[in-house]
C-alpha cells in the first residue's frame, strides 16, 4: 500500500527586527501578496503585532472580532480565526490593539513563549497553505518570543542606515536564546536590505558591511526606498496591486522568486 503524505509540514517563517520602522510590515503584506500573485502560492499572513498594521495594510477592519489574541490565550483555535483576504490564495490571522495587554495575560498562562507554536501545531493538519508568514512587533517581548518559538526561520529586514548592525546582533542573540530554550532548529532564512538608495554612500556602505558578517544570508534583491511602497498601506492594498510597475513592485516580486528559491533548496 503506498503512504501518501498529505500533509507536510507547512513552512512557517517570522518577520522580525526588534527595532521599529524597518519594513518587516511593508515586507509581511507585500511578499505575501507577490507569493500568492505572481507565484501562485497560498499564503496565511499570521498578523502578531499590537499595531496591527498588516491587518489594516490589507484593507481589513482592526475590529472584525477574529484575532490572534484569542489563539494565544488559547481559546480559540487558529482556524477559526482565519479571515480571508482581497487576494484569492492570501488568508489573514488579524492583529488588534488588544494584543499589547494580551502580554500580561499570556504570561500567566502555561509556557507562554510556545502559545503559538502549539496552535499551529494543534491545527496544522488542517491547513492548506504553501506558507505561514509571521508579522512581528518591534519588541524582544513575549509576542515575538512566540514567533520565534513558532517559526522555522526568519526574514530580517534591515534598514539600509547607520546604526542597521546594532540591531542585528540583537536579533542574533535573540535567536540564540530561543534556540536553547525552545526550538533548537530555529535558522536565519534570510536578511533584507529595505530602504535602499543606490545613491548614497552610506547605503552601499551598509549593505558591504551587513555582508561581510552575514554573506549568503543576505538577499541579493534590495528594497529600494519607494513612496508607492509607503502609499499603500493607506489604501487597503499591496503595491502589486496598488501600483504594479513601482520599483517597489518590481523589488517585492523579485524577492518572492527569491524567497521561494530559497525555500525550495533548503
Ligand atoms: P514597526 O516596527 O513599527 O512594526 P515595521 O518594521 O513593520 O515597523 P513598516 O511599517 O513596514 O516597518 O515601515 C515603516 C514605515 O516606512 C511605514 O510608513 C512604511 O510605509 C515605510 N516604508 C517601509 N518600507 C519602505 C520603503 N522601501 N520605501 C519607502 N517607505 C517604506
Ligand atoms: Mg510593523
Amino acid at each position: 500500500m503506498n503512504v501518501i503524505h498529505s500533509n507536510p509540514t507547512i513552512p512557517v517563517i517570522g518577520i522580525a527586527n526588534q527595532k521599529g520602522g524597518v519594513g518587516k510590515t511593508t515586507t509581511a503584506i507585500n511578499l505575501a501578496a507577490c507569493l500568492t500573485a505572481g507565484l501562485h502560492k497560498r499564503v496565511l499572513l499570521i498578523d502578531l503585532d499590537p499595531q496591527a498594521n498588516a491587518t489594516s495594510g490589507l484593507g481589513l477592519n482592526k475590529d472584525s472580532g477574529r484575532s490572534i489574541y484569542r489563539v494565544l490565550l488559547r481559546e480559540k483555535t487558529l482556524s477559526e480565526q482565519i479571515s480571508k483576504t482581497a487576494y484569492k490564495q492570501l488568508d489573514i490571522v488579524p492583529g488588534e490593539v488588544d494584543l499589547a495587554g494580551a502580554e500580561v495575560e499570556i504570561a500567566q498562562t502555561q509556557h507562554p513563549i510556545l502559545c503559538l507554536r502549539q496552535s499551529l501545531a494543534n491545527t496544522m493538519d488542517s491547513l492548506v497553505y504553501d506558507y505561514i508568514l509571521i508579522d512581528c512587533p518591534p519588541s524582544l517581548g513575549i509576542l515575538t518570543m512566540n514567533a520565534l518559538a513558532a517559526s522555522d526561520s526568519l526574514v530580517i529586514p534591515m534598514q539600509c542606515e547607520y546604526y542597521a548592525m546594532e540591531g542585528l546582533s540583537l536579533v542574533n542573540d535573540l535567536v540564540r536564546r530561543v534556540r536553547e530554550n525552545a526550538n533548537p532548529n530555529l535558522v536565519i532564512e534570510g536578511i533584507l536590505m529595505t530602504m535602499y538608495d543606490m545613491r548614497t554612500k552610506l547605503s552601499h556602505q551598509v549593505v558591504d558591511e551587513v555582508k561581510r558578517h552575514f554573506g549568503s544570508l543576505v538577499y541579493n534583491t534590495y528594497i529600494p526606498r519607494s513612496t508607492r511602497l509607503a502609499e499603500a498601506p493607506s489604501h487597503g492594498k499591496a503595491v502589486v496591486d496598488y501600483d504594479p510597475r513601482s520599483s517597489g513592485a518590481k523589488a517585492y516580486q523579485q524577492l518572492a522568486q527569491e524567497f521561494v528559491e530559497r525555500q525550495e533548496k533548503a
